[in-house]
């Protein structure tokens, strides 16, 4: 921690009403590349997450009689600060969750990018007239800020989580209340330092840090002064929070689990396809909701491929987040660890082969050797669980109808990925995917300027693009009556 440039970063207490909260009790946060601590941090209670909400109710309707331009403003210096401090952030991120610099730094950018692309958007948000039924009236649609928005985000992307829905609902007039993965709290309590430094006020932007989720997810999910929950993380937690919701009839957005299919056509650029497996699979060690889970092969280029995704796993370079050129950091925990081998293991056991990997590379650390495993079928866990570790997983197909009947196979749909030279077949796979993203030809799809989200039990809304705001707006339409007297 002493490498950070500005230590005023390093906040240890969650931040609400403007001001640093002390608490009773406290909890350590952990570098999982060596299980050292780096920081011990005030242990948030459920009657603390009501004192935040409370703020954020008292600062909702200053901030949404703000003129648009004025929060957009704000949003961009947050965004400014965001990418003056990338190195620090980038280091703290990479320290509490263990991806490699390069990409803490890439996730540093990506979440600053959506403060840029709401500030801008905030701007741009316009209501409708409708031609009346009647001369004497006349029709008019408002959009206006839904209220007191609460989210709660997981530790695999600790800032851009955050940011993405931090940017919408504030661009759209909402005060917001997040309560971040307790394994990685010191990104988004430096955000938090940062909206401080931009002047977003006292109460607008608000975090709760805690390891009783529950108890927090509790308050946030029932309190009526929320209008809104936004929720990224597992599917299991997230239809829980869900009926959590029901009873005060919030307003809600899922972002949840996933099970990519990656379809490689015998018409497929090879060479292309595995450069897009590379990044789609292998960035965050494999531990990314969009991350490739299910790699499905045709049966004329499943030698082909399988060679050359080999050689290029024997160039991931395996180490410490913070060293040079480390293509992959550890996994968050033991238990992330201990599934990987799990779904591994029932794999072999019932007939697949592990080509290299397939194991920690030492038995008490979290670093996970890059996999390939081939002979899967979709019957496996290894096929139906989100395997959230750096495994490659190859199954084979025949025809593109049994490649889009495998890919929608599974209870989730959130990203797909396909690769074809094909136009016809382009058209046929992208349309047939059941899925709320598809990359064609691109292993690497997440942007602000596109809306990013799910599909059955992937969840449902939209984070990014001129949908985002959309969620954190409410519709109101004006009847004027009267107007031929
Ligand atoms: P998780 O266990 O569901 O946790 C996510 C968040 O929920 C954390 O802040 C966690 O707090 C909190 N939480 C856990 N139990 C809770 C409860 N009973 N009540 C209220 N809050 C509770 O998921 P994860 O393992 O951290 O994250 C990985 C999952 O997120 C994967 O399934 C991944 O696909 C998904 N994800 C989805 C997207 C997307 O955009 N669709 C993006 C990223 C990740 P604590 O950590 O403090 O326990």
């Amino acid at each position: 921690m002493g490498k950070l440039h500005d230590q005023a970063l390093l906040k240890y207490a969650s931040y609400w009403q403007g001001n640093w909260q002390s608490a009773a009790r406290s909890f350590n946060v952990t570098n999982p590349a060596n299980g050292e601590i780096i920081g011990t941090v005030a242990d948030a209670t459920a009657a603390d997450a009501k004192k935040a909400v409370a703020a954020a109710d008292t600062a909702q309707a200053d901030w949404a009689a703000r003129p648009a331009a004025e929060r957009a403003k704000l949003l961009m210096r947050w965004q400014q600060l965001m990418l003056e401090h990338q190195d620090d952030l980038g280091l703290l991120l990479t320290l509490e969750q263990g991806k490699p610099l390069a990409e803490a730094k890439g996730e540093i950018a990506y979440g600053a990018s959506y403060l840029e692309w709401f500030a801008e958007e905030a701007k741009r948000v316009y209501g409708d007239t409708i031609p009346a039924k009647s001369s004497d009236q006349r029709i008019i649609v408002l959009k206006q800020p839904v209220g007191v928005v609460a989210a709660i985000t997981p530790w695999n992307f600790p800032n851009a989580m955050i940011a993405r829905k931090a940017a919408a609902a504030l661009a759209a007039g909402c005060t917001f209340v997040v309560k971040p993965a307790q394994l990685t709290p010191l990104s988004a309590l430096a955000m938090a330092e940062l909206a401080d430094r931009a002047g977003i006020p006292a109460g607008v932007f608000n975090v709760v840090v805690s390891t009783d989720a529950k108890a927090i997810g509790k308050v946030l999910t029932e309190d009526p002064r929320v209008a809104k929950f936004s929720f990224t993380g597992s599917t299991n937690i997230g239809k829980q929070l869900a009926k959590q919701c029901a009873d005060t009839v919030k307003r809600v957005s899922l972002e949840l689990g996933g099970n990519a299919p990656f379809i490689v056509f015998d018409d497929a650029d090879l060479d292309a396809a595995i450069d897009g497996l590379m990044a789609s699979k292998f960035r965050n060690a494999g531990q990314t909701c969009v991350c490739t889970n299910r790699i499905l092969v045709q049966d004329r280029v499943l030698d082909a491929f399988t060679e050359k995704l080999q050689q290029a796993i024997g160039k991931l370079k395996l180490g410490n987040g913070t060293d040079d050129k480390v293509d992959i950091g550890p996994l968050i925990s033991d238990e992330a660890c201990d599934k990987v081998d799990e779904l591994l293991q029932q794999a072999t056991e019932n007939g697949a082969k592990v080509h290299c990997g397939g194991k920690r590379q030492a038995a008490d650390s979290l670093f996970y050797l890059p996999t390939l495993v081939t002979g899967v079928n979709n019957d496996m866990a290894l096929a139906q669980q989100e395997i959230f570790g750096p495994v490659a997983a190859i199954q084979s197909f025949n025809d593109e109808a049994e490649a889009i009947k495998l890919a929608n196979a599974t209870e989730f749909g959130l990203a797909a990925y396909f690769y074809s030279r094909d136009i016809g077949r382009i058209w046929r796979a992208a349309e047939g995917l059941h899925y709320g993203m598809v990359g064609v030809n691109e292993g690497m799809i997440s942007n602000p300027v596109a809306p990013f989200g799910g599909v059955k039990q992937s969840g449902y809304g939209r984070e990014g693009s001129k949908y985002g705001l959309a969620d954190y707006m409410d519709i109101k339409y004006l009847c004027l009556g009267g107007l031929d007297k």
